[in-house]
Formats: structure tokens, C-alpha cells, sequence
């Protein structure tokens, strides 16, 4: 029978151990989350966030500016989160206006706050696998995921689909960090059939909806569907159902379920690994700082 890679009880197994950590702690670990302009998939990504952090008995500042907000405001509250000790975490939701410096914003955060693992100098700790930076969020989660539900990675043949920089590449290097033998596919790749057939573990992080089906897999793959889709009338990425839509990932569940050994279903996969995974961040961070102090 195919295994089912539940995300929602890892998930739930990682709330008990931080609400008890953060039960002995002398202070309440807070992350600030800088949000510009009001995307409705950030405020439903920013929802889960809060709830998780109540759950848990952390603390979210939620920072709401207007979408034509100047650079210069950006980076002086920045430059005021990082100093002040309070301040665990600062997350900018992305994306971010195209007006904007994406890269000076990251760039301006105190890397030891950098929670989502996305400062140069906690990408050059992942690509270095020195494990004293933040791997971001969802690369954190997709590990958690195999190795919670006791997938071997060591020396495993590993497919990532998609190389974005928030989610492909860093599942990729977090895997071969972890021993496998990754290989990277993406929208210029030739013969994604012969690449995915393939694979033991299969990654997919496209955001197209029914990419891989029946004639992409083989019987004993595992796969981790990344993808998170919104389809019906139109197919569009959000995180909340509505009547009219439905989440999907990027795999044809339904056909493939039964092709394959193990599987993570969308929702309740990736998606609640992510939310816990950037909170296991937030309290390395809340460690790392109060051991400086
Ligand atoms: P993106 O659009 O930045 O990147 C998509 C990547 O997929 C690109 O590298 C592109 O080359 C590749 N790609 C696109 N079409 C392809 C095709 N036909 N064949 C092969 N490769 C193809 O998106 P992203 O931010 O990396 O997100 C990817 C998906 O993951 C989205 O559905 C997003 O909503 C989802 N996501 C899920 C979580 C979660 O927690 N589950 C977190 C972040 C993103």
C-alpha cells in the first residue's frame, strides 16, 4: 500500500517540542514579519504564520505597509528590528513590489535574524553545509518530511523540479547536503519523463498543476509534491479553498497515488512543514542570540 507523507502530523509532533521549549525560555521568542502591499496569498501564508506562533506561544509583530511605500522606510525599520533585542526574527514576505531592492532588503537584515535563510551570508552557510545558518523554511521542511517518515537519502537518486532561489535550489543543496544524489529539472529541461522515471525521490516544485502524472513515475519513488495551486475557474497560487476552487499540487495525485511507494498529499504535505519549520528557525534563533548575550 502507498504510504501517505503526512506534513500535518510531523507538524503537529514539532508544535509539542517547541511549545515546551518556549515554556522554559525567559522571554516570549517574537518574529517580525515586514509585509508590503496586500497580496491575498500573503495574508493567508501570514495567517498560518500567526496561528502557528499562538499555538506554540510565540509572538508575531506584524509590520503592513502600503505598496508604494519608499526603500528608505524599508531599510530604517530593519536597521531598528535588528538592533532591537527583542526581535528574534524578520521575515519580508515575499514577493515584494518590483519597484523595490529585493536584494538590499535581504541584505540589510542581521543575518542571525534572517529566519528565512535568505541573506547571502546564510546561503553561503547552506551551500557551505556548515549547519550554523537558516535553511529556508520550505527546504527545511521537505528534509523533515522524508527523514520524519524515515525516507533514506544517502546516496538516493533525488530529482528537484524548479530552481527558484526561495524553493528549488535550496531543497536541492539541503538534500545533497544530506547525501543524495541530486539532480535539478526546470522549464528548459528536455526529456522531464526520462529524468522523473528515473528518480528514487522525486521533489516537485513547478507550480503547474498535474505536471507529473502515471507516465512520470515508477513503483518504488517517493514523492513530495511542493507545488501548491489554486484550480476550477482559474488556476491561480493561493493557500485558502474557497467554494469555487481547490488547492491542488503539482502532481496528479489521484493517477499516481497508487503508482508509487510514498507520497505527500497537498494540502497537509509540504505546506504545514513550512509554517513549523520556520518557527524551528525562529527558536535556533532565540537560542543563537541569548547564548551572544
Ligand atoms: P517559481 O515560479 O519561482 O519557480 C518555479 C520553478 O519551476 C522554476 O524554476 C521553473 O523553471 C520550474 N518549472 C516551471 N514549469 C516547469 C515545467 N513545465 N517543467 C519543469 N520545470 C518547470 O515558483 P516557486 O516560488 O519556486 O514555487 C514553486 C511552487 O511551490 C509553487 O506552486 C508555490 O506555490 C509552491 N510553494 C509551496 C510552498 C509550501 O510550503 N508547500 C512554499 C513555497 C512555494
Amino acid at each position: 500500500m502507498t504510504k501517505i507523507l503526512s506534513g500535518k502530523i510531523i507538524r503537529d509532533r514539532i508544535a509539542s517540542r517547541l511549545k515546551g521549549e518556549i515554556g522554559s525560555f525567559k522571554s516570549i521568542p517574537t518574529l517580525t514579519i515586514i509585509q508590503i502591499g496586500k497580496l491575498s496569498e500573503s495574508n493567508a501564508y501570514i495567517n498560518q504564520k500567526k496561528l502557528f506562533a499562538e499555538r506554540i506561544g510565540a509572538k508575531v509583530r506584524h509590520f503592513s505597509l502600503p505598496v508604494n511605500v519608499k526603500e528608505k522606510e524599508i531599510l530604517s525599520i530593519i536597521k531598528k528590528l535588528n538592533a532591537d533585542r527583542k526581535v528574534n526574527g524578520i521575515i519580508v514576505q515575499l514577493p515584494i513590489p518590483t519597484q523595490l531592492n529585493k536584494n538590499k532588503i535581504i541584505e540589510s537584515m542581521n543575518p542571525l535574524k534572517d529566519v528565512d535563510g535568505m541573506h547571502s551570508e546564510n546561503v553561503q552557510k547552506l551551500f557551505a553545509a556548515q549547519n550554523d545558518g537558516y535553511i529556508p523554511a520550505t527546504a527545511r521542511g521537505v528534509k523533515d518530511l522524508l527523514k520524519s517518515h524515515k525516507v533514506p537519502l544517502v546516496g538516493r537518486k533525488v530529482l528537484v523540479i524548479g530552481r527558484s532561489i526561495l524553493v528549488g535550489k535550496p531543497i536541492a543543496i539541503t538534500l545533497l547536503n544530506e547525501n543524495a544524489t541530486v539532480t535539478i529539472a526546470h522549464s528548459h529541461s528536455k526529456n522531464l519523463r526520462e529524468l522523473t522515471k528515473a528518480a528514487e525521490i522525486l521533489i516537485v516544485a513547478a507550480g503547474v498543476p498535474k505536471l507529473i502524472g502515471p507516465k512520470h513515475v515508477n513503483k518504488g519513488q517517493v514523492i513530495v509534491d511542493v507545488g501548491i495551486n489554486m484550480v476550477r475557474r482559474s488556476v491561480k497560487k493561493l493557500q485558502e479553498e474557497t467554494p469555487s476552487s481547490k488547492m491542488v499540487g503539482d502532481v496528479d495525485f489521484q493517477a499516481v497515488e497508487k503508482k508509487v511507494k510514498a507520497i505527500s498529499p497537498v494540502p497537509g504535505g509540504v505546506g504545514p512543514m513550512t509554517v513549523a519549520s520556520l518557527f524551528q528557525n525562529l527558536i535556533d534563533a532565540y537560542k543563537k542570540q541569548n547564548l551572544l548575550r
